[in-house]
């Protein structure tokens, strides 16, 4: 989608700080990170939310999520722990409407429910 962030970060037209890209998927650093590793990874394929990647091509939730596995590990983070979360839709929070799997790492991790 032409007009779309995260399509157009996915195809190179607005920067981000990368730290993971393969034929599925795209992971780079969240511009107000809310924990001391936050990152958003992002399948290429343009869908609203994670219902939508999920019901098209489940495959690729599974993408997303080894995907957040290994930049947990490469950020040093896979032994003390970190958090994945997908906001789906506007009573979540959801802001970007390109599915996203927020990565978040550090310490001091708290669950919220708001
Ligand atoms: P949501 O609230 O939709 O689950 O998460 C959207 C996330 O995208 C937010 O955490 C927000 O900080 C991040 N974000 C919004 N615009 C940009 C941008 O232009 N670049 C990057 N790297 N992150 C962004
Ligand atoms: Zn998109």
């Amino acid at each position: 989608m032409a007009e779309c962030l995260f399509c157009m970060i996915v195809a190179g037209k607005i920067p981000a700080t990368l730290v993971h890209t393969d034929d599925e998927v795209v992971a780079f650093r969240d511009i107000n990170p809310q924990a001391p590793v936050h990152v958003l990874v992002v399948p290429r394929a343009h869908y609203a939310n994670v219902g939508e990647v999920a019901a098209a091509d489940p495959a690729l939730v599974g993408a997303l999520v080894s995907a957040a596995k290994s930049i947990a590990a490469a950020e040093g983070h896979e032994g003390s722990g970190y958090r994945l979360i997908f906001n789906t839709g506007a009573d979540a929070g959801q802001t970007v409407f390109h599915a996203h799997l927020h990565l978040l790492a550090g310490t001091g991790l708290r669950m919220t429910m708001a």
